[in-house]
């Protein structure tokens, strides 16, 4: 299951820009998880976070 840990998260959007289908932004401006989707961007999505916030 993949995870955003929202008290890590920036709100860079970068992990939105990449896996769209997987994060969006909240309305609190941090990244959710909008469905269980298995993608393989997540991976990258997870490697690109600055403050590694997403884990799965
Ligand atoms: S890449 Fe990381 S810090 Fe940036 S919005 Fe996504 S979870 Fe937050």
């Amino acid at each position: 299951m993949v995870e955003v840990d929202k008290d890590k998260c920036i709100g860079c959007g970068t992990c939105t820009s990449i896996c769209p289908d997987v994060f969006e932004m909240d309305n609190d401006m941090k990244a959710k998880v909008r469905t269980q989707k298995k993608c393989p961007c997540i991976k990258d999505a997870i490697n690109s976070c600055p403050t590694e916030a997403i884990s799965q």
